[in-house]
C-alpha cells in the first residue's frame, strides 16, 4: 500500500470518527483527553483544542473521579470492555437534551462503553469511551414505568374518594386475617354507613352527595393512623382495618370518627350528618376474613335498627352455617 493511499484511508477514518453520531473520547490512564470527536464538541460546546491533553475530570467536575478511575483500572487490567447504562447512571457527560419541548428530559440520557486500547506490545495505555444518546429509549421506558405505576394505583383506588376500592380493601382484609392467624396481634374492623344518605341525594342532588362522600372519606382518613387501612366498601359505606387495636381502642376511634363527621359543615346547607358503625375485633373463633366482615356488618345493622347514629357490636358469635361465609 503506497503512502498516499494510507494517508487517504486515515483521512476518511478521521472524517468518520469526527462525524459519527456517537461520542468518542480517548483518554490515557491518567484521564488526560487524547481524542474528542465532533459529537462531543457539538454537545459540550468545548472544542478539541481546548480539552486535548487536559484531565477529563478537571473540565467535567460532575464526573465522579473515583468511579471513573475504577472503570479505567478494571478495563486496563482485564483488557475487557465495560459498560454503564442510563439506568445505573443517567449520564456521564451532562449534556442538554435537544428533544421537542413537550419532552420532560432536561439532559441527555447516555449509555457508555469503555474499550481498552493497547499499544504495539499489547499494553493497555488508553481507554476509548463511546457515548450513546439513549434519551428516546430512556424517556419511553420511564413513561411506561409511570403508566404502570398509575395503572396499578388506579386499579386499587376508588376514584371518587381516593380510598382503597372494594376489591383491594378486601385483599388487605384477607392479608390482615392471615397475619392475625400467624401473630395473634389485635386487629379490628369498622364497617361504616352514612345514615339516611338517600335523603341528601334527593334533597341536594347527586353531585352534592358525591362531595359529602369525599368529605366523609377525608374525615375517616384523618382519624386513623397511617398503618390503618380504609376503603370505600360500596356506595355510602366505608370499611376500616385498625391495625394493632383491640375492641376498646376500636370503640374510641369509631366514636372519634362519628364526632368529626357530625361536625362537618357544608356551606349554607343545614345538614347534620350521622353515621352508624359496626365493629368486629378479630378473635380465634372467626374462621375466615369473610366471616369477620359479616360480623362487622351485623354490628352495623344492630346500630341501624337501634335508631342510627351509634356503634353496634355483635355480642354472640353467629352459629348458623351461612354466617361463616
Ligand atoms: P340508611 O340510614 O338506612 O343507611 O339509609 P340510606 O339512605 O343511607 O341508605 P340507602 O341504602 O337507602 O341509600 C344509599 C344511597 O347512597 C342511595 C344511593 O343513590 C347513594 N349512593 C351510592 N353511591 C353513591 C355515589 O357514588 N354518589 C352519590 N351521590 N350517591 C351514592
Ligand atoms: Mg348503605
Ligand atoms: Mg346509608
Amino acid at each position: 500500500m503506497s503512502a498516499s493511499i494510507e494517508l487517504k484511508e486515515i483521512h476518511w477514518l478521521i472524517d468518520m470518527i469526527q462525524n459519527i453520531d456517537v461520542g468518542l473520547v480517548i483518554i490515557d490512564l491518567d484521564m488526560n483527553v487524547k481524542v474528542w470527536n465532533g459529537f462531543m464538541e457539538n454537545h459540550s460546546g468545548i472544542l478539541t483544542k481546548h480539552i486535548v491533553d487536559k484531565k477529563l475530570t478537571d473540565t467535567f467536575e460532575h464526573i465522579p473521579k473515583r468511579w471513573l478511575q475504577q472503570k479505567i483500572d478494571t478495563v486496563s487490567l482485564l483488557k475487557n470492555k465495560a459498560f454503564t447504562t442510563w439506568e445505573q447512571r443517567p449520564y456521564l457527560f451532562k449534556f442538554k437534551s435537544y428533544r421537542p419541548i413537550t419532552s420532560n428530559a432536561t439532559f441527555m440520557y447516555q449509555n457508555v462503553t469503555f474499550l481498552p486500547l493497547s499499544d504495539i506490545v499489547g499494553k493497555v495505555t488508553q481507554i476509548c469511551m463511546i457515548i450513546y444518546d439513549v434519551t428516546d429509549v430512556a424517556l419511553n421506558r420511564l413513561a411506561l414505568h409511570e403508566a404502570h405505576k398509575k395503572l396499578e394505583h388506579d386499579s386499587h383506588t376508588d376514584s371518587l374518594t381516593q380510598l382503597h376500592n372494594h376489591g383491594f380493601w378486601k385483599e388487605c382484609c384477607q392479608q390482615e386475617y392471615k397475619r392475625y392467624i400467624r401473630t395473634q396481634q389485635n386487629v379490628s374492623l369498622l364497617m361504616i354507613d352514612i345514615d339516611h344518605f338517600k335523603n341528601i341525594n334527593d334533597t341536594y342532588g347527586h353531585p352534592f352527595g358525591d362531595k359529602v362522600l369525599q368529605d366523609v372519606a377525608q374525615a375517616i382518613q384523618q382519624q386513623m393512623r397511617s398503618i390503618d387501612i380504609a376503603g370505600r366498601y360500596g356506595g355510602e359505606e366505608f370499611s376500616v382495618l385498625l391495625i394493632d387495636s383491640d375492641l376498646e381502642q376500636a370503640k374510641v376511634v369509631a366514636k372519634r370518627i362519628s364526632d368529626v363527621i357530625k361536625a362537618l359543615s357544608f356551606k349554607d346547607k343545614e345538614i347534620e350528618l350521622t353515621i352508624s358503625i359496626g365493629i368486629a375485633s378479630l378473635n380465634k373463633k372467626i374462621e375466615s376474613y369473610q366471616q369477620w366482615i359479616n360480623i362487622a356488618d351485623k354490628g352495623l345493622y344492630i346500630a341501624k335498627n337501634a335508631g342510627r347514629d351509634q356503634i353496634g357490636i355483635l355480642k354472640e358469635m353467629p352459629t348458623l352455617e351461612n354466617d361463616k361465609v
